[in-house]
Parts: C-alpha cells; structure tokens; sequence
C-alpha cells in the first residue's frame, strides 16, 4: 500500500517523489508507505482550499448556503457509519488501539460529524441597538482556509472535532495528520469526496511535523490553525502563528487529578478511575494521570486499584483486550525510561498488569502501571507520560487537595469524588482548569462540551458550540440609513 495526499479530490504524489514507511505498532511490520509533505505539496493543498472558497466567498464550498453544508455533513456522518467497521480496522492497525476503542472513536466522529451538521443554519449574528438613524448588526464569517494539525492518538476523533467544527463554519480544510496515523485520516477525506464536498474543501498533506507540519503553519495563505500534540511542538507552532497574526487553537495535554474524597462512592468511582488512565493506552490528553486520594481511604483505594491493576491485559488490538500496544517505538522508550527513573528513585510499584502470551515481542506493549505515594514535586506527579502509569498520593484536607491538583504546570480535566454537594461546587469553582468532572471523568466523551485547557495545557476550545464560534470571526456592520 503506498498513498499519496489528497489534494482537491485526488490522489496527489509527493511533489519531491519521497515516502515515509507505516509501522504496525503490535508487531513492527510493514503496512506500507505514505507521502512525505514538504512545502510544495502543502502551497498545492492551500491553493486548492483557497479555490474552494474562492477570493469573496464565492467559490464552490465558500458559496454553499449553510442548510447545504449541513446537509453534507450529514450524509458525511451517515456515510462514517456505513465504513464503521472498515475505518476502525485502519485506526487500529495503524495506530495499535485496540478494536474496542477504534470502533468507539468512529461512533464518536459520526457523532460530531452530526452534531456539526445540525449547527450549520444556527451560526447567527445579532442586531444590536445604537444611536437613531444607524442600523447594526454583527454577522459570523468564516476564516477562510483552516489547517489542522492531527496527532497520532485520536485521529478519527480529532479530525470530527476541529475539522468537523470548521467545515460547518464554512473553512475550507488543510490537514497534517501524525506520520505516525495518517492512514484513517486520507480514507475520510477521500469518503468526503466521493458523497459530494466539493474539490478543495477538505484536503490531506502527510510527512513529517518538521516538513509539512511546519510549512503549513507558516503559510501565509493559513487564515487559522488548529493544533494538538505537545507543549513543546504547540510552542513551536503558536511562535508560527503570532509571526503572522495567525489565530490558532492550541490543545496540548495534560496531567489529570482524579480527587477521591473519604465520602466517594468508590464502587462507581474506581472502574472510572481505572478506565481513565487505560484507556488508549494512557496515550489520552485527558488521562487521569494523577490519583489524590483522603489519606483516611487511601490504603483502602489503593489496595482494589492494586486488584483491578493487575487483571489488566496489553495485547494485539485485535483481541479486544484493556489495551493495545503504545503508537511506535519512540513512545514505549519514553515510558519504559520514566519507568526505570521512578524506579531509581524509589518510587514503589503497587501493581502491574500483564502482557497477553500472544503479545510479540516486536510490538511497542507496555502493562499498566500503579504507583504509590509519589511526592507530588517528583516529575512522576508534574510531567505527562502519556502511558497507561497512574501515580498516587495521599491528601489530608480539602485545602491540600486542591493545592496538589492546581500544582502543576498543565490544567486540562479534574474529576471530584464526593457526595457532598456544597464540596462539589468549591472545587468545581476552586480547581484551575477547562473541565471539572463531578462523580463522573469525561462525561463519556460529551460531543457538545466545550474542551480545552489553561496554562500548558493550550488556549481556545474545541468541542460544543464554542468551538465552532472559534472557527468564526465576527464582523460588525453599521448601517446609517438616516
Ligand atoms: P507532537 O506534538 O510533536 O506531534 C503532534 C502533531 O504535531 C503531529 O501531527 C506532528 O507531526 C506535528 N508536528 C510536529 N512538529 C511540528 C512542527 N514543527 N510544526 C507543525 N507540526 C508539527 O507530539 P509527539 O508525537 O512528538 O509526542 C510527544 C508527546 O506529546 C507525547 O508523549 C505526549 O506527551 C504529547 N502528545 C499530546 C497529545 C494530546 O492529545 N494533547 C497528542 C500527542 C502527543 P508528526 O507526528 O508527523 O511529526
């Protein structure tokens, strides 16, 4: 299998005939090849967007009234869910996931896909009131051309939420999916072809972050840029777009508390808890990284944690088990060496899954990992691992609860264990962060919450309406009529 971009409806080779070797991440072998973008095939893929919005609007996407474009987004929707099982065997061989998880992120995508299609006709301005004789009104414009760059860990999901929103905002798209996880991402765009979105209205340039990722974010015909992935690279990218007054939308992860009062219901909050973190993986920008519990629980907690941990399996995606192996080989040396320095520095292992026999030792498979009483100063407790590693600590107060929580560089998600009502609403106001999560953690992916972080952890939000706001710019016009 070789692909090449897709660019205005079509297949498009590399520009400099280059390719980039696919990697399945249980077994190391070969899955083919995939294009390697440099900046001539990512001025191609503008151009093409800029057509399809044409110089005033009036091309052939940026002329399409917004019942139209929901329409499409509808049958873009209806048409995820015929590939359903098609695109969840892409997701999860390219990116190891496992099929469970990969069947879940396609409903998930159908469903931003439809929730997006639904908003299109409802992206209004307002009249607003003003001296005598003027009439003024604000309206909602699109940017104009968007570009989205995608990581590896949820491509199909991500790719719903930012290009879903900005398509029904009426952009036109550039996409840089992850070297690693492209696959899912070109068959999209080449569905969203073949159901009717206009050429240039969605296009995919793969390669490198460093080539094509860079080139896009430096492109002056880019009218906004959506970005998720690292702090490091999000730094990078938001210095690109402030060269160039570029807006951009920055989601970069974080360090999740997960907050355990001595009142929590701990049947319903420990599978959460558990899931939270094994989920993709650990390879989640919301993972509940961090685990605060009362010190007058904590043994007890940690102790059916201990139990839930180790009958946690890693194995091939296809076996459906609690996780499949991490994305490439990079990921599984990061987390086996932060793995060797909690272990260096004393840090004690309170369980460990297990690695299913038929696991091959080629694949990049990591066992989950519980760990106890971990100083919250320890870079263990500040930094994202982005693993299935859970890191525990006991708390003795309210007050020392949300000092731990807030005491990290990132502010992503907090989840609040309590049954205490007027507690619930002083940490739900008191924890600096863009989602609080009160007896539950995700709101079971909550299509229409607004996403996104403080600090570290980005700027702008995704998900919901807000995030289509975001993919808009307010015009205001007066009218002196006399
Ligand atoms: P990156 O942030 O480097 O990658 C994210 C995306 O950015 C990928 O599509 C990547 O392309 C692209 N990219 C890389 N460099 C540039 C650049 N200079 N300009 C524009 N785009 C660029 O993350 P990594 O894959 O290196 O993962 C490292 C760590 O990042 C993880 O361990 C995890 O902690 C965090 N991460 C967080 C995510 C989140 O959901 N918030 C998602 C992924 C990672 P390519 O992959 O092709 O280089």
């Amino acid at each position: 299998m070789q692909k090449s971009h897709f660019i205005a409806n079509d297949w498009v080779a590399p520009a400099e005939g280059e390719f980039i070797p696919v990697i399945d991440p249980s077994d190391g072998s070969s899955l083919g090849e995939i294009a390697r973008g440099t900046a001539h095939d990512v001025d191609a893929a503008v151009a093409a967007a800029r057509s399809a919005i044409g110089e005033t609007f009036d091309g052939p996407w940026g002329a399409l009234a917004a019942a139209q474009r929901g329409r499409l987004l509808y049958r873009f929707s209806a048409a995820v869910s015929e590939h359903a099982e098609e695109l969840a065997a892409l997701e999860a061989s390219d990116t190891g996931k496992s099929m469970k998880t990969a069947r879940a992120d396609v409903v998930a995508l159908a469903r931003y896909l439809e929730y997006y299609a639904g908003a299109c006709d409802k992206l209004h301005g307002e009249t607003l009131p003003y001296e005598a004789g003027y009439m003024v009104m604000t309206v909602r414009e699109p940017h104009g051309v968007t570009a989205h760059i995608i990581p590896w860990n949820y491509p199909i999901q991500i790719f719903g939420r930012t290009v879903g929103a900005s398509l029904a905002a009426g952009n036109a798209c550039v996409v840089k999916p992850a070297e690693d996880a492209s696959l899912s991402v070109l068959r999209l765009a080449e569905i969203a072809a073949a159901i009717g979105f206009p050429s240039g209205a969605i296009n995919v340039v793969t390669g490198y972050g460093h080539e094509a990722g860079a080139a896009l974010t430096e492109h002056r015909g880019i009218d906004h840029i959506s970005f998720t992935g690292s702090t490091v690279t999000g730094r990078r990218v938001g210095e690109a777009a402030a060269r160039r007054h570029c807006p951009v939308t920055l989601e970069l992860g974080g360090k999740s508390p997960q907050i355990v009062f001595e009142d929590a219901d701990l049947d319903a909050a420990l599978p959460v808890i558990v899931n939270a973190i094994v989920q993709n993986a650990g390879q989640t920008c919301s993972a509940g990284s961090r685990l605060l519990v009362h010190s007058s629980v904590y043994e007890q907690v940690l102790e059916r944690l201990a139990r839930s941990f180790r009958a946690l399996r890693s194995g091939p995606p296809a076996l459906e088990l609690d996780m499949g192996p991490l994305v490439n080989r990079k990921q599984y040396e990061l987390v086996k060496s932060i793995l060797a320095k909690a272990e260096a520095d004393g840090i004690q292992v309170a369980a460990c899954g297990e690695l299913h026999p038929d696991a091959a030792a080629a694949g990049f498979y990591q066992e989950a990992v519980l760990l106890r009483d971990v100083p919250h100063g320890h870079s263990l407790a500040q930094e994202e691992i982005f693993g299935p590693v859970l890191a525990a600590m006991p708390f003795e107060d309210e007050a020392e609860a949300i000092r731990l929580a807030n005491g990290t560089d990132f502010g992503l998600v907090a989840g609040v264990w309590t049954r205490d009502g007027a507690r619930q609403l002083r940490l739900a106001r008191k924890l600096r962060c863009g989602q609080v999560f009160v007896n539950n953690y995700g709101a079971a992916g909550g299509v229409e919450l607004p996403f996104g972080g403080v600090k570290s952890s980005g700027y702008g939000r995704e998900k919901g309406f807000e995030a289509l706001l975001g993919f808009t710019v307010l015009k205001t016009i007066a009218v002196r009529h006399g």
